[in-house]
C-alpha cells in the first residue's frame, strides 16, 4: 500500500505538477520589452497603441503593461533626469524581468548634420556630468557598480538591438523635418548620446560635449538607464529624436518640435518592436 502511494505521488509529480511548473517557467521567459520615456508626451503614442492595456502604480510611477504589435511590453514615463530614469529602470527590471530595455524620447542635437526630427540611435551613451572638478578643470570619470567594480565610461548599446533598429528604420514612416529649403525626410543614424542632469541651451557647452566626448546628441536620462541595464546584464538601446540643437534657441525649439520629435522616436520604437517579434532572442550581452 505504501509503495502504491509512493508510486502515485511520483506519477502525480511527473505527469501533472512538473509539466505545469515548466509551463510556468516558459511563460515567465516569454519575451517582454521594457520601454521608457522621460515625459508623458514621449510614451503617449505607444500607450494609445497598447492592446490589453493595464496600468499599475509602482512607487508613484504609472506603469502600463500590454502588447504592441503582438509583443509583450511594459511601458512608463520615468520623469526627467538621471535619478528618475534609474529608479524606473530598476523597478521595471525587478518587477518584469524584461528581455531588453528601449528608451524613446527627444534630445538636443549636437552633431552639425542633425536637425529637429532626425533620429540618433545611441551606439554609446555616457554621463557627461560625472567626474571631478579641480579649480576650473573638470575631468569626466567612469562610474562604478555598487560593489566597486568599474563600469565603462561609455556604455555600448546591445549590438543586436542596434542592428534591429537600423533595419526597422527602413520600415518606419517618420514625420518630415522642416528646413529653410522646405521639408525633408528625417535621417536615422547611430551616434554618441551624452547624458547629464541639465537642459543644455548653450553653444559653448555643446561644443565642449562634442570635443570632449564626440557627442552627437545630449539628453538627461539615457546613460542612467544604460548603467542600470549594464550592471544587470540586460540589453539596452536609447533612441532619441532631435527636438532642438542644444544652443541659444534650444528652449524655443524644444517647445516647437517636442511633439514631432517625440512621435518620430515612438514610431521608430514601434517598428523596432515589430521587428523584435520576428527576431530570435538576443544572446548574452557582448562584453
Ligand atoms: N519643460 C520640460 C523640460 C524637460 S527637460 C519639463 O519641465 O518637463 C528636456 C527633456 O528633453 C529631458 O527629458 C531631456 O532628456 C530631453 N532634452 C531635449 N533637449 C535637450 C537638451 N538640449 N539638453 C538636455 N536634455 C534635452
Amino acid at each position: 500500500m505504501k509503495q502504491i502511494c509512493h508510486l502515485a505521488l511520483v506519477a502525480l509529480f511527473a505527469f501533472v505538477i512538473a509539466p505545469y511548473r515548466s509551463q510556468g517557467a516558459d511563460a515567465r521567459h516569454e519575451p517582454l520589452t521594457a520601454i521608457l520615456g522621460a515625459m508623458p508626451i514621449e510614451v503617449q503614442l505607444l500607450e494609445t497603441q497598447l492592446k490589453d492595456k493595464q496600468s499599475q502604480q509602482l512607487l508613484n510611477v504609472t506603469v502600463y503593461t500590454g502588447t504592441l504589435n503582438g509583443r509583450k511590453v511594459v511601458l512608463a514615463a520615468s520623469g526627467v533626469g538621471k535619478v528618475n530614469a534609474a529608479m524606473t529602470t530598476t523597478l521595471m527590471l525587478d518587477h518584469f524581468q524584461p528581455t531588453e530595455v528601449l528608451f524613446t524620447g527627444v534630445a538636443g542635437g549636437i552633431s552639425p548634420e542633425l536637425g529637429p526630427g532626425d533620429v540618433v540611435l545611441g551606439e554609446k551613451t555616457m554621463q557627461h556630468d560625472y567626474g571631478k572638478i579641480t579649480g576650473q578643470v573638470y575631468e569626466s570619470d567612469a562610474t562604478k557598480d555598487p560593489s566597486g567594480k568599474p563600469n565603462p565610461q561609455f556604455f555600448p548599446c546591445a549590438a543586436q538591438l542596434l542592428s534591429v533598429a537600423r533595419a526597422a528604420a527602413k520600415d518606419a514612416v517618420l514625420d518630415k523635418v522642416p528646413t529653410t529649403q522646405g521639408e525633408r525626410l528625417p535621417h536615422v543614424r547611430r551616434g554618441v548620446i551624452v547624458t547629464g542632469d541639465m537642459f543644455v541651451a548653450s553653444p559653448a557647452k555643446s561644443a565642449e560635449l562634442r570635443q570632449n566626448f564626440g557627442a552627437d546628441a545630449v539628453e538627461m536620462e539615457g546613460a542612467a538607464v544604460a548603467q542600470v541595464c549594464w550592471q544587470q546584464n540586460v540589453p539596452c538601446l536609447v533612441i532619441r529624436c532631435v527636438s532642438d540643437k542644444a544652443d541659444a534657441m534650444a528652449a524655443e525649439d524644444f517647445k516647437r518640435f517636442v511633439q514631432t520629435a517625440a512621435v518620430n522616436s515612438a514610431k521608430l520604437t514601434l517598428a523596432i518592436i515589430e521587428r523584435l517579434g520576428k527576431t530570435p532572442a538576443e544572446p548574452a550581452l557582448a562584453r
